[in-house]
Parts: structure tokens; sequence; C-alpha cells
């Protein structure tokens, strides 16, 4: 973070210093956070009232605080904090002007941010999923003043959110993914979910550059949205991808290509999907000038995330694919896909553990049947559905219906064998992370 005192963040914020008047002069060097329980040296605690404990009650020993009301720390009081927190990070990135990089889409998006941020090594980018009202400014408070480039995950809740979140820092590169099916129950249809996506590249100046997936039609129809000049990622994009072979644990090798120009990639990340997610961190990277070379050698060198389809070994050879994080019907295709390519490979069968979903709103049903019917499509030998949500993805592929993961696991013990692969694929409220470190202990 820049340093400010408390009566420049008061300024910024439209808000007033409470107390002693020489508490406008405290100094603010240290980033901004949320959790009191790890206080930061020097930082900004923004207090926010929360459902079971109100951050204002816990702000004794904090530096300085963003709040609502005063409390025992000298106090920044603002009408809102979540609104100052936006204003606060606008006013960071403005006074520094680093080049913004923004994506969004329905899936990988982390993803993405990840390859993006191995490519520009001295960017500061998202850490984690930090990807909403809260995330983004926290994010550009971290921008410091030797800060040249941020890179932002951004989540659309709805219709607005994302312009919201671009006012905080307006983008230079700004790319769309897909737009698919993933929290369609909060925004009711595909087309609303388009429609709020594209208004990440809406406010790019004529100098900027909006990544867009050519392979996706709705997020091509985005282009006559933005004034700045559109590259494309994909299948058919100008970069693009050819020779894509997968070893054992299912990490895809290829060679990526733009300006007809090639260069090999050997990636640490399991999933043919990662391809594409690669190609589209590296589109954005190459709109501004880095070399092909530079972002194949760095792309390289990215490792996995926890939970997302991230490869684990039992002692005695078994594959787990953990991808607990988060499920939706594409995101399943993608995991799908990963286990029918790593069973190809082994000798023994192929496990699909399938958690209910959740956020789908009144397309459950037909998700859940979705599901199943992938499962069928990808040849998964055994199918458990686990939840009473996820009957129908066991009607419809033919698995096993179980209750709970308890039940799941005692199914997992009885039958698999060391040469087999098990794919745990559920929502990240589902909990089913912890049936795979259940199953990685039961060898
Ligand atoms: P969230 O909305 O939760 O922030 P995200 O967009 O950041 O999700 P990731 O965390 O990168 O996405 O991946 C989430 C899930 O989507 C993973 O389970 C992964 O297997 C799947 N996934 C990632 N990339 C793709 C893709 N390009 N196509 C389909 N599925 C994908
Ligand atoms: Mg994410």
């Amino acid at each position: 973070m820049i340093p400010m005192t408390l009566g420049e963040i008061a300024l910024t914020c439209g808000g007033y210093v409470h107390g002693d008047p020489r508490m406008r002069t405290v100094r603010v060097a240290g980033p901004a956070y949320l959790d009191s329980r790890t206080p930061v040296a020097g930082g900004l605690f923004v207090a926010l009232p929360g459902d079971q404990v109100d951050g204002h009650d816990h702000a004794a020993g904090a530096h300085a605080v963003l709040g609502s009301r005063p409390t025992e720390a000298p106090t920044v009081v603002v009408p809102d904090p979540v609104v100052a927190l936006a204003l606060l990070a606008r006013r960071v990135v403005e006074r520094v002007k680093p080049k913004v990089f923004a994506l969004t889409g329905s899936h990988g998006k982390t993803s993405t941010k990840d390859f993006l941020a191995a490519i520009l090594p001295g960017a500061v980018a998202t850490s984690g999923n930090r990807n909403n009202e809260l995330g983004v400014p926290l994010t550009c408070l971290e921008v410091g003043a030797a800060t040249d480039q941020l890179v932002l995950e951004m989540g659309a809740r709805s219709v607005g959110h994302l312009s919201w979140l671009t006012t905080m820092a307006a983008p230079d590169v700004a790319a769309v993914l897909n737009v698919g099916t993933a929290h369609v129950g909060r925004f009711g249809s595909p087309q609303l979910i388009a429609r709020a996506k594209g208004e990440l590249i809406e406010g790019l100046a004529a100098d900027g550059v909006a990544v867009l997936n050519g392979d996706d039609p709705r997020v091509m129809s985005m282009a006559s949205r933005t004034i700045a000049p559109v590259l494309t990622f994909g299948r058919r994009g100008e970069v693009t991808w050819r020779r894509i072979s997968m070893d054992d644990l299912g990490r895809p090798s290829f060679e990526l290509g733009y300006q007809g120009q090639w260069a090999a990639v050997r990636l640490l990340r399991s999933g043919e999907h990662q391809v594409r997610n690669a190609a589209a961190a590296a589109a954005m990277a190459l709109a501004t000038g880095e070399s092909l070379a530079a972002v194949t050698s760095r792309l390289s060198e990215v490792g996995p995330t926890p939970h997302r389809l991230e490869v684990k070994t039992r002692t005695d050879g078994l594959l787990v694919l953990d991808d607990t994080y988060n499920s939706n019907p594409d995101a399943a295709m993608a995991a799908l896909n990963c286990l029918e390519g790593i069973g190809r490979r082994r000798t023994g069968r192929t496990v699909a553990v399938l958690g209910e979903m959740h956020e789908l709103g009144e397309h459950a049903a037909e998700s859940h049947r979705a599901v199943g019917a992938l499962a069928r499509v990808f040849g998964v030998q055994d199918v458990i559905a686990v939840g009473p949500g996820a009957a129908l993805t066991a009607q419809e592929s033919g698995g096993l219906h179980v209750p709970d993961q308890a039940a799941a696991l005692e199914w997992l013990r009885a039958n698999v064998s060391p040469q087999d692969v098990v794919l745990v694929k559920g929502s990240r409220d589902g909990g089913l992370e912890i049936l795979v470190e259940a199953l990685l202990d039961s060898a």
C-alpha cells in the first residue's frame, strides 16, 4: 500500500477521523485487512458487521481502523466501509497508475489469473479467489509506489457488479473467458450472465485491449460493446494451440501459437481445459508486448491450486483427483474428461464421486441430470452420487446413490484398488475435501 495519513484516507472516503485531531497524521503503510485475528503491523483494519461478530468490537490494538462507527483504535468513520474501501482503492490505483489486467468468466478465472501472475512476475495479483467487492479493493490496496502491473480476478455477482468493480481499477487489458452455467441460479439466465460479464470490457479505452474467447459465441458477441481492439484466444483464436498431448497425471503439453510463431509449453496442472486458461493468460500478456518465449517458459512453471483438479497419490498408488472446490456441468465436463484421459493410461477402473451442486436455482434438476449423462458419455465405470440433491445424477449415470460422505467413503474403502483413479467433485460447501483426505489416509 502507498503510505497515507488517516486525514487523507478520510478525505478520500468522505469520512472523518474520530477523536484527537492529532490522529489525522497517523500514517498507514501496511495493507488493509478484514480479520482482526490476523492484524498487520501498520495496516488498516476494515471493520465490517458480520452475521456473528461485528468487526468494530474487535478493533482494539489495531494500528488504524476504517469503520462505520468509532472504535477503541484510531478510526476513520465513514457511512459505509465497503464503499470507502472502493474509493480508497480507486485513489491508490489512479495515483500509482499500474497497468491493470482484469479477467472474468464463468469458470477458469482463478486458474487464468494464476497463469497471468506467473507470466508477469512483478505484478500485484488477486490472492486466492478474492474476486468480489471486498477482494478486489483489498488487492488494489496492495499496490505500492513501484507496482507497474495489477492482475485482478473479477467475479460478476449480478448485472452492474463488474461495472462497479472496474470503477476501482479501470482495466487496460480485460478478458472474458467464457459464459457458462455456473451461478445461473443467481442470475436467472445465461443471457443475463453474458450481459453482466460484458461490462468488464465496456469501460476499456481505445488504447486498451479486449481479450475474448473466440470459441464462445456469447463472448464474441460482446465485441460490439467495446471501442478497444479485440484479441481472440481459442481453437480458432489469434492466440491458439496445437499438438496437445497428456502425461500420466493428465497434465497437458502443447504448442502455443501467435502471429505465425509457435513455442512449446508443458503445464504442471492437470486437465485439458488448462490449455485454454493458459492461452487466455498468454493472450493478455502478449497484448501488452510480452514475448512468446517469455510467456511460454513462465507458463510451464505454474504448479497446481488446492482442490482444483489436484492430483493426489495414495501411498499404494491410487490416484485421487481432488476437484472439491466447486462444481457445475461445465466444470464437471472438464474434470470427467481428465478422469477418462488418466484412466485410459492405467489398468484399473475409473470412479467418479459426484456431490450435490449448489447455486443452480431452477436449473438444479437439469444440471444434476446433465452431469450424470456426462459421466456416462465419458465411460466412468463407477459413479457414486452423494447427497439428496444428487439423486438425478445417479439415475442418469446408472450409478449408485448414497445419502452422505460416510456412505461414499465406506463404498470406496470396500471397492477401490490401487490401480484405480477416483475423481471427487462437488460444491465447496459440500465439504467433500474431507472425503478426499479420508480416502488418502485409508491405504
Ligand atoms: P469461481 O467462480 O469459484 O471463482 P473460477 O472461475 O475462478 O471459479 P477456477 O477456480 O479456475 O474457476 O476453476 C473452478 C472449476 O472450474 C474447477 O473445478 C475446474 O476444474 C473448472 N474449470 C477451470 N477452467 C475451466 C474451463 N476453461 N472450462 C471448464 N471448466 C473449467
Ligand atoms: Mg475464482
